[in-house]
């Protein structure tokens, strides 16, 4: 994907109108039952033959870091560590394509607590649209506990509009993150960190380019 189909995807978005996303939401029925399935670990998703990504290593943007930080007092870097199943190097220096929300020692959201998310009214974007996604042919629904129930229809239009936001917001983002990483960034040299990795780490989140010390 380059930088010129990712805005042309933008340009498309912009002019489609979120309730044609409403019957496919309808159709799932979904309604959240608060069960915490997607903020635990529950498998790996093979990315390339490099990367085996936890199924909740969940990115989320700037604006999500600071609206929990807000809604909890907590710092940046309690919030998030850089997203280190999507790393690249120049030979020189490693660089993190953007932050994932911390997860503790069981593999679990540090925000999901006696089976609940602690941070709802400040979770990310991607956690207000789980389980929909855009995919290739429209919306895509992944899997989930909430779903065959029966969803209202104000509801249905409420997540449509946000899926849309999201999905704006997803490719503006790459479009920012890939600008920042110029001819370093080759998808076929993504790789995940090794684990115990020592050293310094520049993630680019498409607003800044942050250093920090692993
Ligand atoms: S979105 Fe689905 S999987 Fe996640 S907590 Fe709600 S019901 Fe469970
Ligand atoms: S922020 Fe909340 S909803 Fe999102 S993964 Fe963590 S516990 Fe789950």
């Amino acid at each position: 994907m380059d930088i010129v189909s990712l805005r042309g995807r933008v340009e498309s978005l912009i002019h489609a109108h979120s309730q044609g996303y409403v019957p496919d939401i309808l159709k799932s029925g979904f309604s959240c039952a608060r069960c915490g399935w997607c903020c635990r670990e529950n498998f790996s998703i093979r990315i390339t033959k490099d990367i085996l990504r936890p199924s909740n290593a969940i990115s989320i943007f700037p604006d999500d870091v600071r609206r929990i930080m807000k809604g909890t007092g907590m710092k940046w870097d309690d919030v998030v560590q850089p997203d280190i199943y999507s790393c690249l190097s120049d030979g020189d220096s490693i660089y993190a394509i953007g932050w994932i929300l911390r997860r503790n020692d069981a593999g679990e959201c540090i925000f999901y607590s006696g089976g609940a998310c602690t941070v709802y009214e400040f979770r990310p974007m991607i956690c207000r649209c789980y389980p929909f996604f855009m995919g290739e042919r429209g919306v895509e629904v992944m899997h989930c506990e909430g779903l065959g129930n029966r969803i209202v229809k104000e509801r249905a239009v409420e997540m449509a509009v946000m899926l849309k936001r999201y999905e704006m917001k997803k490719l503006r983002s790459y479009i920012s993150i890939m600008a920042q990483l110029g001819d370093k960034l080759s998808f076929a040299n993504l790789r995940m960190l090794p684990r115990g990795y020592e050293g310094d780490v520049f993630v680019c989140d498409g607003e800044a380019v942050h250093v920090r010390r692993l």
